[in-house]
């Protein structure tokens, strides 16, 4: 099943002291609504199935989110938004924005919450747009980014005092949060597969990640091209037909830091896109692990 994150703009109306974007915001890169009619055109006929509008912001345009939600309707794609709830002022006000989206087709809606939105959206915008979801049959869920620290129990009380359905999201230690310090990890060796939906920026160039990988600028390991100069189809087939990425999807970054030559003591102190990123956005490593994809790694099952 072929879905995309679309990244119709890169303009936000807040600055989360988190933010993967850093680089890019308050940057203000953005498609055009006809432009970008276009390409969801061209997505369906290329079997995109799901679309995501994330990151800037996209109730920015609203007006244009309503009508390109309008498009993937006609073309038969689900639709999520994500957002950070900063319109959502007053339960009537969510209701009256998200209305006009669900009217138009809009499937679902992720809210963004964490203790760095909010310091600058009161976390009870959070709690209006997910009442006013559930008012009108809209599906939605909360995306509790954490660091697993205690200072974000209050953040998580807040979600189970409200019973909202939310899941914790590991805070991705990249952008503006390249430098935070971390904790120690508690867990045990996970294989840290990635389903690895490609996304789309503004200005058309294509990624086969839409987390930190599209900022692996030493290697662009996750650049697929520019729909300017590939069709939607060919940068699909690029993405699934690659053999680590493949390998990223099925045997997941563990077993290959493993493989690449990492303790097993070394591989459990990393978050999985930071040990991505010293496979794969290190022109060596890369190079050794591209030569293995076809072969010795292709072997390398239990
Ligand atoms: S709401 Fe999202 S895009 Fe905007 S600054 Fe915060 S994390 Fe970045
Ligand atoms: S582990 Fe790699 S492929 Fe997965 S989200 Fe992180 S950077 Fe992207």
């Amino acid at each position: 099943m072929r879905k995309l994150a679309f990244g119709y703009s890169t303009r936000c109306n807040i600055r989360c002291g988190h933010c993967v974007a850093s680089e890019e915001l308050p940057d203000n890169r953005k498609m055009s609504l006809d432009g970008a009619k276009t390409i969801i055109m061209e997505m369906a006929r290329a079997g995109v199935s799901g679309i995501s509008f994330t990151a800037g912001e996209p109730f920015v345009y609203l007006d244009d989110m309503v009508e390109l939600i309008g498009v993937c309707r006609g073309q038969g794609i689900y639709t999520r938004i994500v957002t950070n709830s900063s319109w959502a002022k007053s339960r009537e006000r969510a209701e009256a924005l998200l209305s006009r989206l669900r009217q138009r087709g809009l499937c679902q809606v992720r809210l963004s919450y964490s203790r760095w939105h909010q310091e600058q959206v009161p976390r009870e915008n959070v709690l209006n747009a997910a009442r006013a979801a559930e008012a009108m049959g809209l599906d939605y869920f909360v995306s509790f980014v954490t660091d697993f620290s205690e200072a974000d129990d209050p953040f998580e009380a807040f979600l189970r005092e409200h019973n909202l359905k939310f899941f914790p999201e590991p805070l991705i230690y990249s952008g503006r949060a390249e430098t935070f310090a971390r904790n120690d990890l508690f867990t045990d060796f996970q294989a840290n597969r990635c389903a690895m939906n490609p996304y789309l920026s503004p200005d058309l160039d294509m990624f086969a990640c839409c987390d930190a990988g599209s900022k692996f600028t030493r290697t662009n390991f996750f650049y697929l091209g520019n729909l300017a100069t590939h069709s939607v189809s060919e940068l699909f087939e690029k993405s699934e037909t690659h053999p680590l990425y493949n390998h990223i999807r099925t045997m997941g970054i563990t077993a290959i830091a493993s493989f690449a030559g990492f303790k097993a003591r070394e591989i459990v102190k990393y978050r999985k896109c930071e040990l991505c990123k010293l496979l794969f956005d290190s022109p060596e490593s890369l190079a050794k692990l591209s030569k293995a994809a076809e072969g010795e790694l292709t072997r390398w099952t239990r």
